[in-house]
């Protein structure tokens, strides 16, 4: 989503533009990223170029279930305000050095959220998704997924979360002890 400031930048500091994005579509194609965003977007002059204050909900994210191990789909919603700098004076034309990992605008006044609502959806991705709260899980017998049914494995067992490593460090101890005698 590109906002055009050519206006904005030439007024003084302080000023300011409010935007609503409505299932506007960003992308970053180096990365393979899409997204549709909606919320407002909040435009203030700064010293070096332009503030953005965005609070948005973003259509979807693919995330894998902590439990049960499917992926889903799910909205997130993140909040950034990040300073776009311009590279050059924009009423002097007069050109400044911006660092590497500065938010830029573009030579004809243009910024792209795109980069920004990506590394804002990455640092916001919950770090143990569930597919829904009350996800049943695996079976930590079996691997069986709990949420499409039981499975007929002992539900005792499912109490000791380390059981099928402990079956599978039995079965080697079993195998190791019997492997030279059969040799
Ligand atoms: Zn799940
Ligand atoms: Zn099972």
């Amino acid at each position: 989503m590109l906002i055009n400031v050519a206006t904005l930048i030439q007024e003084p500091v302080g000023h300011a533009r409010r935007y609503h994005a409505d299932g506007e579509r960003v992308a970053v194609p180096d990365d393979g990223y899409v997204q549709e965003i909606t919320g407002p977007i909040r435009l203030i002059r700064s010293e070096r170029g332009v503030l953005v204050s965005a609070s948005l909900d973003l259509e979807g994210v693919d995330l894998v279930c902590a439990r049960c191990l499917e992926p889903f789909r799910e909205p997130l919603h993140i909040e950034f305000d990040e300073e776009y700098v311009t590279r050059r004076d924009p009423l002097t034309g007069e050109r400044w050095d911006a660092d590497q990992d500065e938010f830029l605008i573009d030579s004809r006044w243009h910024l792209d959220l795109s980069e920004a609502v990506r590394q804002y959806e990455q640092s916001t991705l919950p770090i143990q998704p569930l597919c829904r709260p009350d996800c049943a899980g695996l079976c930590p017998t079996c691997g069986h997924n709990l949420n499409e049914g039981t499975c007929g494995c002992d539900a005792s067992a499912s109490t000791e979360p380390w059981s099928p490593l402990a079956g599978l460090a039995e079965r080697l101890r079993m195998e190791e002890s019997h492997g030279p005698s059969e040799a």
